[in-house]
């Protein structure tokens, strides 16, 4: 079926070579009027209340708007123009508003209730039951179901809660600008490197200032604490950074977050309990894996318990080595990523460029889908002649053992103008089956590798062969999926705390010796990487890991104990909880005017609040689903083992959000994860 405008013409793939900006509000504002219509029609009364009008029916709807919004956010992260931007956010508007009438709309509230109330609603096939689930669930953590008042004031909170998140971010990034220090000596930023001072001489240049200018900005924050000699300058670095938007520090009061934190703390405590939660951090566990606080908690704790110890002696060692080779005495906050960086030059450095031979871009693609061809049994090929955004963007069918074609992926793996940085996969489509038409997955899959140059391939650095790895693991949730309802199938609807299983699953064969004998060789003598630079690279992966775990886990149980220990006649007493949890875990003391919690924007501006703890958990799951695999290469198997995957594949990958993350861990390990593969991955078992 041909179509005037490429984004209404329900093609298989995307015809990214006919679609214009100009198509982009026409098809929006036609698919926001059928999905509208659709809706009325379902809520309509009369009408059936049956699995297909309901649901499939709100799938169809939402899968035709998917299908023509897809592309154009690709194309809005891939391929930019001013013309693209310009339309791009109106529509990114009206979708937003779209989505917020949906689960606002209390009509179609009660018709999935009515489905999930009938008698026969048993007896439907597990899938279906958790897509009603998950539906009757985000319902009621929208506030729809709440009667008046609470209705209403529990939308005022999310109004306030909104605007205060952003009044904390900035807040933070003035804070951030406000303050800077102009180094006109060179001999001041003594240890710093070359890279490091460029970016501290642009600062100054944008500012039309001669020399350097030291700011807290990320960069600048990292080279100055990392690097430089100046221990005077480093102390007035961390005294500002680590005071950002508080009461302390040389803007002490002028951006402060204290009140913001307050306020935020009392109306999530407030929203929870109208919703029927004990706190937040009750509330932010409805959408994740761990099943209680203490789950979360015991989990940290043990964790905390194995790994402090650790930290203490890596803190020990630093002390004496800060001591004797530095000559600093006493260790303060402001020396510990100095001290740290000089010990691990000295036993650990590792020179990327030594690395980046043995890893050819080429190679690693063959090698990685090598990896899942032995795990899975699929095969990824090019298609020539499929219409692409850009001349380097590859596409792949992806097939099944006998050679059927289930699945396809974009690959476009090169750093260009127009293309936002970073990794990542996203769904062009989704497997659908509403019984009628048969939609199979596509992936984007999108890096930002430096292109290779003149007679040399593109070489990438460790780093790098970890994140392409990472991101075909989301693709191969995504790929592999044997869900054909999109809201529960591949990434979709899962847990929040288990959906970065996958992705750092893969990473693990990264830093196999056999999965990385499979591509990592020279890519001019063809020489397997030598066993020295293995070795060196695992040391470096370990270094301090005792230190960073303490750390995560400080931060993990601040954010989870705040809201879970929550009082409204005692207010949030950030300082105290963070101070508790210190006692408790961390190896570190900073000075009693540190101020973390003011800039700790991850759970007061973003969306992790009660959730950092998902970093960790993740890992954990991570590692110790690979020691699934680990298992066999002990036994005299290989750690590329095809019986695992496939286990692998049909109880976790497949299954997406059709079951709890947790029965699909178990259903694969045969057993509930266990902390010893986190502290095993880090070294530390
Ligand atoms: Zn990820």
């Amino acid at each position: 079926m041909s179509h005037p405008n490429p984004l209404l013409a329900d093609d298989t793939l995307p015809a990214f070579a006919q679609i214009l900006p100009e198509h982009v509000e026409p098809a929006i504002d036609t698919l926001l009027a059928d999905y509208r219509a659709g809706i009325d029609a379902l809520v309509a009364p009369g009408a059936p209340r049956d699995f297909g009008h309901v649901m499939l029916t709100q799938e169809r709807l939402e899968q035709r708007l998917a299908r023509a919004w897809a592309p154009v956010s690709h194309l809005h992260a891939v391929a930019d123009s001013e013309a693209l931007r310009k339309v791009y956010g109106p529509a990114e508007e009206k979708l937003t508003e779209h989505a917020i009438e949906l689960c606002q709309n209390r009509e179609l509230y009660a018709a999935v209730q009515a489905l999930a109330a009938a008698a026969d609603f048993a007896a439907l096939p597990r899938p279906e039951r958790a897509l009603v689930e998950h539906a009757l669930r985000d319902f009621r953590l929208s506030g729809v179901a709440l009667a008046e008042p609470a209705r209403s004031r529990f939308r005022a909170i999310g109004v306030e809660l909104s605007r205060l998140s952003t009044e904390f971010s900035n807040a933070v990034l003035d804070a951030s600008e406000a303050w800077h220090e102009h180094v006109t000596d060179e001999r001041d930023l003594a240890g710093v490197p070359e890279s490091g001072r460029a970016v501290l001489r642009q600062y100054a240049e944008d500012q039309q200032l001669d020399g350097y200018l030291v700011t807290l900005k990320q960069p600048s924050v990292q080279a100055v604490l990392t690097y430089a000699d100046n221990r005077g300058l480093r102390e007035r670095v961390y005294w500002a950074y680590q005071t950002r938007a508080s009461d302390q520090g040389p803007d002490a009061g002028k951006f402060d977050n204290s009140a913001r934190i307050e306020r935020i703390m009392a109306l999530r405590h407030e929203a929870a309990q109208l919703l029927g939660f004990a706190n937040a951090a009750e509330e932010s566990l409805a959408t994740k894996m761990a099943a209680s606080p203490t789950e979360v908690l015991e989990f940290l704790q043990d964790l905390a318990v194995r790994a402090k110890p650790v930290a203490q002696r890596e803190l020990a060692r630093l002390r004496e080595f800060a001591s004797t080779e530095l000559k600093l005495d006493n260790l303060e906050a402001w020396d510990v990523g100095y001290a740290s960086e000089k010990l691990r030059q000295r036993d650990y450095a590792l020179d990327e460029e030594q690395l980046k031979p043995y890893f050819p871009l080429p190679a690693v693609i063959d090698g990685l889908f090598g990896l899942a061809e032995k795990l899975y049994g699929i095969t990824l090929a090019v298609r020539e002649g499929v219409d692409v955004w850009h001349p380097g963007v590859r596409y792949y069918d992806v097939r099944d053992a006998a050679g059927r074609v289930f699945a396809g992926a974009y690959v476009d793996l090169y750093a260009r103008n127009g293309k936002r940085g970073g990794a990542w996969m996203d769904v062009c489509r989704a497997r659908f089956d509403d019984g009628e038409h048969m939609q199979l997955p596509v992936a984007f899959l999108t890096c930002n590798f430096a292109p290779p140059t003149e007679g040399k391939p593109a070489l990438l650095t460790h780093d790098d062969v970890l994140t392409l790895f990472h991101e075909f693991g989301h693709g191969l949730h995504h790929l592999l999926t044997g869900i054909a309802l999109p809201s529960i199938g591949g990434i979709d609807g899962v847990e929040w705390d288990a959906v970065e299983l996958p992705s750092q699953f893969m990473e693990n064969f990264g830093w196999n010796r056999e999965a990385l004998d499979l591509f990592a060789r020279h890519w001019q003598t063809g020489e397997r990487l030598p066993d020295e630079l293995f070795e060196r690279m695992l040391a470096a992966r370990h270094f301090h890991a005792g230190l960073f775990l303490v750390r995560q886990l400080e931060f993990a149980l601040f954010d989870f104990l705040l809201h879970l220990e929550y009082d409204p006649a005692q207010g949030a007493r950030a300082l105290a909880v963070l101070e508790d949890v210190r006692k408790q875990v961390a190896v570190l003391h900073p000075p009693a005017w540190q101020r973390f919690p003011h800039g700790f924007s991850h759970i007061f501006a973003g969306g992790y609040a009660a959730g950092y703890y998902s970093y960790l958990w993740a890992e954990l799951l991570s590692a110790d689903a690979f020691g699934a695999f680990e298992q066999r290469a002990a036994e005299g198997g290989s750690v590329i083992d095809r019986a695992t995957g496939e286990r692998f594949r049909r109880e976790f990958l497949a299954v997406g959000a059709s079951r709890p993350a947790l029965e699909s861990f178990v259903a694969f390990r045969g057993r509930k994860p266990e902390p010893e593969a986190l502290l095993r991955s880090h070294g530390l078992a």
